[in-house]
């Protein structure tokens, strides 16, 4: 067995590689570039280039791609060999710095919401040397940005890292306010928790729906479905097991920290936690882990299901994004410290995350929302659709007292001024923490639980970094300058509680009350995709993002146009797959069975079933024309907005009134009549 520290990121074009191979000077110009954002001069990029291409030749490496993540949501790379036509008919292997540093793939097909004119139709790629270059496939991936030849952000990636750059402007202004004078920069950090299921490949390439959706569109329940709760944590199958082994292996030779594993509570799901990175390297690594997992899962006969909802009636996967933010000196500024000092630099943090979920839920909401997502959010399985933030009992008396100018604490109860006293010691330990609050702080961190598990974790922190840096520059506007610092912090501090206390809650979010309370409180609901992206465009958010230089209002436009367009897209692919298995496949068998219960109609049971199913099978075919029509309707809109709106409102109560019968049908079929794996199948096969 090899030591999994001698294989640790032996794929990854790290640091230590850097330093033995790149020349001192040409070196230190590559930190001063991934640590201070400096531009790496044309002469070191080719040296770089040059160490990287004999590096990766040497692994047995033949190519090279930029890779990117475009708006589709999953990576995109072309690959392009190191052969170079050479004397005499031979070939020699090169790699310049421009190759490097600028790509430019032909992007004609990719979403850009137009964006892009055909004419200009190719996109560029920037290397982003804040994340290591890595092989995969024998390939040598450079992790790179995408752009149009405007400077239009095209990708997940670039808002990223301009996100990360305004949360590092104006955290720095209030840092030097408390004196901070040995930080440089600060980034925010990010480790999602991923969840996913497994399934086997021979029931899943028996099943339309998950190969065109992934998700089943069909399905009775099976006698057992999560019920015992006898899969959390429980002990995990040798076929996964393996899995898990060769996955672990994989993601570490490729620098990714992965962590914990275990079972989640629906059978057959599973989650999977790496420790925690900067936050565009932790999503690289997350897009990275997914596309792992599911080609591991091959190897093993298995498919990797990263849908949010693959099967109803059990619970949905998701993505827990924790978040935080770090200064270069290795400080967590959500850890509260031991001095009044650090105390109120501390809480000003706290406030500034608390005020930016309360004024800025709709972008928080929207930075989640896609199809997959609406399965879960306010099913009773997930945080619901309404944002608030969970504190835990301790901190939130603190802000209380604080609020209100009243005294605090066990025995000797002391009056608490912010920058004056110590805060007491609240407990760190997380175990009885709130599962069911969508934004939870955990201690020293904040736990934005709503994400959907397929999706990138790049909007929801450009959202969070955005909103957190926003509150920043009040809080730096309002404190700079001022004579009596402490005294101003106070009041800002307890203004801030005072003015956005109401996001803040305890209780149980899967509770029907908290809907009602939400609504009194003022807090925003939007249920679905289309209902929430319509805020997108809000005056509000756009002065945000255009005034962080985030995005500029063109790009905001483009992309709402692609997430809605993304919306309605994977609807009527939906809707198209469920017509044609329920013609092909499961409308034929409900049918032939009925004719065998006829043909051998010898007692009560043939009667009373091939009536019942004749009935179901009515009402199927009558529900399965109504699909047809409310799908015409939206192939009919030719914008992409309306669409959505037809795709929300109609076709998707028309795909659940026909899965209704057909799944009522499927509980009187025979077995041997069933064209499909059942849930009960494909959640309990693996083994
Ligand atoms: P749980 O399931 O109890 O929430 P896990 O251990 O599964 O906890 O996941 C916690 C995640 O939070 C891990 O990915 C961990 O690395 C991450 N984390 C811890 N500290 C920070 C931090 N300062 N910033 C971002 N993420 C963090
Ligand atoms: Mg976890």
């Amino acid at each position: 067995m090899k030591n999994v520290a001698d294989y640790f990121g032996e794929n990854v074009f790290n640091e230590n590689v850097m330093k033995a191979r790149l020349p001192k000077e040409t070196f230190k110009a590559v930190k001063n570039t991934m640590d201070n954002g400096r531009r790496l001069d044309p002469a070191a990029a080719a040296v770089v280039a040059n160490a990287m291409k004999e590096w990766a030749i040497e692994k047995g490496a033949t190519h090279y791609t930029h890779w990117f993540q475009p708006m589709t949501g999953i990576t995109a790379e072309k690959h392009d060999s190191f052969i170079s036509p050479s004397q005499g008919g031979s070939v020699i292997m090169e790699f310049s710095g421009k190759e490097l540093i600028q790509g430019e793939p032909d992007a004609s097909s990719f979403p850009s919401g137009g964006l892009r004119a055909t004419f200009e139709a190719r996109g560029y790629t920037a290397w982003d040397p804040t994340s290591y270059a890595f092989i995969k496939d024998g390939v040598l991936c450079i992790p790179t940005a995408f752009c149009s030849y405007g400077g239009e952000a095209l990708d997940k990636k670039t808002p990223l890292l301009r996100s990360m750059e305004a949360v590092n402007r104006q955290a720095m202004r209030i840092l030097k306010l408390f004196g901070n004078e040995d930080v440089t920069s600060v980034k925010t950090t990010v480790g999602p928790e991923q969840e996913y299921f497994l399934v086997d490949k021979e029931d899943y390439d028996r099943r339309k729906d998950l190969i065109y959706t992934g998700r089943t569109l069909f399905g009775a329940m099976p006698p057992k479905g999560q019920e015992l709760e006898d899969h959390y944590f429980g002990v995990i199958k040798p076929r996964v097991q393996a899995f898990m082994k060769e996955l672990n292996e994989e993601l570490w030779k490729l620098g990714i920290l992965a962590k914990t594993e275990h079972n989640e509570v629906a059978p057959a799901q599973h989650e999977l936690a790496p420790i925690f990175a900067t936050t565009n390297i932790a999503a690289d690594h997350n897009q990275l882990t997914m596309e792992i997992m599911q080609k591991v899962a091959k190897k093993h006969g298995l498919v990797c299901l990263l849908h949010e909802k693959p099967f109803d009636g059990v619970n949905g996967s998701g993505k827990h994004n924790n978040w935080s933010i770090s200064t270069n000196t290795g400080v967590n500024l959500l850890e509260p410290g031991d001095t009044p000092h650090e105390n109120a630099q501390f809480l000003l943090f706290l406030c500034a995350v608390i005020k930016a979920v309360d004024e800025y839920q709709d972008l928080l909401r929207i930075s989640v929302a896609s199809a997959g997502n609406d399965h879960r959010l306010g099913a009773n399985e997930a945080p619901p659709a309404v944002i608030s933030v969970f504190l835990g009992e301790e901190l939130t008396e603190i802000l209380e007292a604080i609020e209100k100018d009243e005294p605090y604490g066990g025995k000797e109860k002391e009056l608490m001024k912010v920058g004056v006293h110590v805060l007491p010691k609240f407990p760190k330990d997380t175990t009885d923490r709130n599962r069911t609050s969508p934004f939870a702080f955990t201690g020293n961190k904040f736990e934005f639980r709503m994400l959907g598990s397929a999706a990138s974790v790049s909007g929801p922190n450009v959202v969070l970094n955005t909103v957190v840096a926003e509150e920043l520059k009040q809080f730096a506007d309002e404190l700079e300058n001022k004579q009596d610092f402490t005294a101003v912090l106070h009041d800002l501090i307890q203004r801030t509680i005072k003015e956005h206390k109401r996001i803040i809650f305890n209780g149980n979010g899967y509770d029907d009350a908290w809907i009602a309370e939400a609504e009194k409180r003022g807090l925003s609901n939007l249920r679905t995709t289309p209902d929430a992206l319509s805020h997108w465009l809000d005056e509000k958010n756009v002065a945000l993002f255009t005034s962080h230089k985030v995005f500029s209002e063109a790009e905001m436009r483009s992309r709402n146009e692609i997430l809605f367009e993304a919306y309605e897209k994977l609807i009527k692919i939906e809707a198209r797959t469920m017509t044609d298995m329920a013609y092909h496949d499961l409308l034929p068998c409900i049918s032939k069975y009925i004719r065998y219960l006829n043909s051998t109609n010898v007692s009560a049971y043939e009667t009373e079933i091939s009536s019942q199913l004749s009935d179901l099978l009515g009402k199927a075919f009558h529900a399965l024309k109504d699909l047809e029509a409310t799908l015409g309707k939206a192939v009919g809109e030719d914008d992409v907005i309306r669409s959505a709106f037809v795709c929300k409102d109609e076709v998707i109560p028309a795909m659940n009134e026909l899965r209704k019968y057909i799944d009522k049908a499927e509980t009187l079929t025979a077995a041997e009549y069933w064209a499909i794996p059942t849930y009960g199948e494909l959640l309990f096969d693996v083994r």
